[in-house]
């Protein structure tokens, strides 16, 4: 790799300024360092700076602006766009970052942004609380939290920017503000959904939930046109405590399922029911109805048993499309069924995620996620065994998608190098012009552009 002047200066800038660690190519652990989530993505920045404090984030993002050095944000390093990560540019990784506060009394937190979802959930947990962030334990409460957040109590709860209550973001020029409903609420508004684009958010506070209550697990049935219409009708049916995360794919050898169901369709979906007992078994009802489950590992637990431990050093190489869609019908059930059986993937799956609830109770000019009335998230991912199979993969997953979509609309979490040019469906019009005004204000130059970017 070419290191450039500017690229050499900057680093001995950043080792001589901040107290947080600065990691290059010469550094043991590097490569562990500049490794992100998805194995689409093989970025090999010249140095990862990781901030010590608030005051390291500020220097940091002074350096790298004066530099003119590509600047890349990066938390639990999930983006499925490769986000987080660059090739000879700067990396600021906000990991050391990982300080949680609970207070039970207020039912608040103060999180660090370089926490993960399941080391907050872990903390709260102690005190039967919980914020509703998405599935995955690994995920970082930056990435997510600005992202908008949907997941196991987003029904119920709304989405994680739904209970954002306040936030500490560093701008481009250095400066560490406050933002909340009377602070800086042009900026609150932007971060609830408009990503990493106006700054390094270095603190969140969030609203806790009651959660010692709970039930919740994996629900296995058949895979077939009418479980997927009838499983999207009941969830869209049920009572708000209920949220699901569903999907159609071919079963992988998981250890729970008899064996005779390996390689067959399945419809494997995550139920969440933030309540008593009884009262779930009487939401659940109609899903173990729908046929006779091959698996059912719903009961009362936990939340923080919703996150079981991910494997270490697993990066998934996956196409991927995220849309949403109102109403589906047999035909939607048939085309996912059929494309699953024709697809070539290593392992392809067809997410269904029934949103409304209070998702659907928040205004959609309240926050910078607009899609409040839309009944549904689909995912179509497929995963290949390296990168030059990506091409047929997304081939697969685009027409599946461009089948299913209804209306434009897209979710940036879940968006991946699509996102460029789908960046007017994340964002409507309205949405967007409020956006770049925002980004006006804070970011002028787009120091802050490895993300989907609202451009100045
Ligand atoms: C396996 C998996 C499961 C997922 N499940 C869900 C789910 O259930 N629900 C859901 O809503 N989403 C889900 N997502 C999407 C996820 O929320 C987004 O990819 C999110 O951006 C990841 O955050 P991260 O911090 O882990 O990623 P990173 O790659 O570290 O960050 C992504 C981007 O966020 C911005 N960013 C991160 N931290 C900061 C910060 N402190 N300040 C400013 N900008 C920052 C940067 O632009 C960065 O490039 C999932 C993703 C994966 C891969």
């Amino acid at each position: 790799m070419q290191t450039s002047t500017a690229t050499t200066d900057l680093v001995s800038r950043l080792r001589s300024t901040i107290d947080g660690a600065v990691i290059t190519p010469d550094d043991s652990g590097y490569n562990d360092i500049r490794t992100v989530v998805m194995g689409n993505f093989d970025g090999r920045p010249a140095a990862v700076a990781r901030p010590a404090d608030d005051a390291d984030v500020a220097r940091i993002i002074s350096l790298a602006a004066d530099s003119g050095v590509p600047l890349a944000v990066r938390n639990g390093g999930h983006s499925g766009a490769g986000h987080s990560t660059n090739d000879g540019g700067l990396v600021l990784d906000v990991r050391d970052l990982d300080e949680v506060r609970v207070d039970p009394d207020s039912r608040t937190a103060w999180a660090q942004s370089g926490v993960t979802a399941g080391a907050y959930l872990a903390t709260a947990g102690e005190h039967g609380l919980a914020t509703g962030f998405g599935d995955a334990a690994t995920v970082g409460l930056g990435g997510i939290t600005l992202a908008g957040g949907v997941g196991y109590l987003s029904r119920k709860y709304g989405m994680t920017i739904d209970e954002l209550l306040a936030a500490e973001i560093v701008t481009a020029d250095g400066q560490r503000l406050r933002v909340d409903e009377d602070n800086n609420p042009d900026l609150f508004w932007a971060i609830r959904g408009g990503g990493g684009n106006f700054g390094v958010a270095t603190r969140f506070k969030y609203r806790l939930r009651d959660v010692s209550q709970f039930t919740g697990g994996i629900l296995v049935l058949p895979g077939t046109p009418e479980t997927i219409t009838r499983f999207v009708a009941e969830a869209d049916a049920a009572p708000d405590e209920l949220s699901t995360i569903m999907m159609a794919m071919v079963a992988p050898p998981m250890p729970f399922l008899p064996q005779e169901v390996h390689g067959q369709l399945v419809v494997l979906a995550f139920m969440a029911y933030v309540g008593p007992a009884d009262e779930a078994e009487r939401a659940l009802a109609p899903f173990r109805a729908i046929a006779t489950p091959l698996a059912d590992m719903v009961a009362p637990k936990s939340y923080l048993e919703m996150f079981p431990p991910e494997a270490e050093g697993y990066h998934p190489i996956a196409a991927s499309r995220v849309f949403f869609a109102d109403t589906i019908d047999q035909s939607v059930g048939e085309a996912v069924i059929e494309s699953l059986q024709a697809s070539t993937a290593m392992m392809s799956a067809v997410q269904f995620r029934v949103l409304g609830g209070a998702i659907a109770r928040v205004p959609s000019d309240a926050t910078a996620f607009a899609h409040r009335n839309r009944k549904l998230m689909i995912n179509v991912a497929a995963m290949t065994q390296d990168v030059a199979g990506l091409a047929e993969q997304e081939a697969w997953v685009t027409k599946l998608a461009e089948r299913l979509q209804q209306g434009p609309g897209a979710y940036t979490g879940f968006l991946g190098v699509d996102g460029a040019e789908r960046i007017g469906e994340a964002y409507p019009p309205s949405t967007y012009e409020r956006l770049v005004a925002v980004k006006r204000q804070y970011d002028p130059r787009n120091l802050f552009r490895s993300n989907h970017n609202v451009v100045p």
